[in-house]
C-alpha cells in the first residue's frame, strides 16, 4: 500500500513582520512537504489579541511575504481566534485543575528550568474544594491538564527519538485565554497535520504537545525541528539585528533572498522555490541553523 502523502503547516504568529529565520523555517517546511508530494496548510496564530492589535497588518504582510517567495500553502488559511469553540470543547474532554500558582510561587518550588520552561510541580492538583473556593476570591485560576506524571516520546526526522516528562501543563491562562500548547494540539488535531517543521527551540515541547493529540484521541505527528538562525552572539535573530524583514530588504529581489534562505539549508543559492525543490534531498546540514553575519546568512 503507499503511503499517504503527508500534511504538514506553517504557523505564523501575526505579532510582528517575519524575518529571515522565519521565511527559512518556512522555506525548509514547504521543501520537505513538497519533495514528499504532501500538502502545506496555512496557520494563523492569533490567540494574543493585545500583541496582534499592537502589530496592525501583520498578518497580510506575512502572508503576502510568504506569496512573494513562492511559498503557496494549500486551502484556505485557519485562523485560532475564530476557532475558540474547538478549543473550549476539548478542555472539557480533558482531565484537568485548576491552578492559582504566581510565577514566583512556580519559580520556587519547581526543579531548574529546562529549556526556558519551568515543569510545573503539581502544587494545585490536591486541593479541597473549600481551599479552591477560597483561592478564587483572590485570584483567577489557570485551568491545567492533569497528566499523572506521563513521560512521552516522539519521533524527529533529524534528532531521532526524544523522550520528554509532561507536566500539568497550562490549556487555559488566568487571564482566560486559551494557551499554545492546547490550541496548536487541537488544531493539528482537527486539521489533520501528520508532520510538524517548526524551528528547534520548540523541540522540548513536542513530547508534552505529541502526549495531548494522544489524549484528543489524534495520532502524533513526525517532527522536523530546523535549527534556527542566531546572530554573532549565538542569540535568535530578532529585529534588533538590523534589516532581517522583506520590508527591510527592498534592494534584494525575491530570487536574492531565496538564494540566501536556501544557501543556508546547504542547497546552493536557488532563485525560485522550483530550483529549491529541485536540489533537494540536501544533507544533513539542511536540519541545521545558521548565522547572521555583516547582514546576510551563513552556514555556521
Ligand atoms: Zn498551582
Amino acid at each position: 500500500m503507499e503511503a499517504m502523502p503527508l500534511v504538514d503547516r506553517y504557523a505564523p504568529s501575526p505579532t510582528a513582520d517575519l524575518h529571515l529565520g522565519n521565511l527559512r523555517t518556512a522555506l525548509a517546511g514547504w521543501l520537505l512537504t513538497r519533495a514528499a508530494g504532501g500538502r502545506w496548510l496555512m496557520r494563523v496564530e492569533d490567540l494574543d489579541e493585545a500583541r496582534v492589535r499592537a502589530a496592525s497588518g501583520a498578518e497580510a504582510r506575512n502572508l503576502a511575504d510568504l506569496e512573494r517567495l513562492g511559498l503557496h500553502w494549500d486551502g484556505d488559511v485557519v485562523r485560532q481566534s475564530e476557532r475558540l469553540d474547538l478549543y473550549r470543547d476539548a478542555v472539557a474532554s480533558l482531565p484537568t485543575y485548576e491552578c492559582f500558582c504566581t510565577r514566583r510561587e512556580i519559580a520556587e518550588a519547581a526543579s531548574a528550568p529546562h529549556d526556558g520552561y519551568r515543569a510545573y510541580p503539581g502544587t494545585c492538583r490536591s486541593l479541597t474544594a473549600a481551599e479552591r473556593e477560597e483561592r478564587r476570591a483572590t485570584r483567577p485560576p489557570a485551568i491545567r491538564v492533569d497528566s499523572g506524571g506521563a513521560t512521552f516520546a516522539v519521533d524527529d526526522v533529524h534528532a531521532g527519538r526524544v523522550a520528554g516528562l509532561v507536566d500539568d501543563f497550562v490549556l487555559v491562562r488566568g487571564d482566560g485565554a486559551f494557551a499554545y500548547n492546547l490550541a496548536v494540539v487541537v488544531d493539528d488535531v482537527e486539521m489533520g497535520v501528520d508532520h510538524i517543521t517548526r524551528g528547534d527551540d520548540l523541540l522540548s515541547s513536542a513530547p508534552r504537545q505529541a502526549w495531548l493529540t494522544q489524549q484528543l484521541g489524534g495520532s502524533p505527528a513526525t517532527y522536523a525541528h530546523i535549527g534556527l538562525v542566531v546572530n554573532e552572539e549565538g542569540q535568535r535573530l530578532a529585529k534588533r539585528d538590523g534589516a532581517v524583514t522583506l520590508a527591510d530588504l527592498p534592494h534584494l529581489s525575491p530570487g536574492d533572498v531565496l538564494a540566501q534562505l536556501s544557501d543556508s539549508l546547504g542547497l546552493g543559492p536557488a532563485r525560485t522555490t522550483e530550483e529549491a525543490l529541485a536540489a533537494m534531498p540536501g544533507d544533513q546540514r539542511f536540519f541545521s541553523g545558521a548565522v547572521w553575519r555583516e547582514g546576510g546568512l551563513a552556514q555556521p
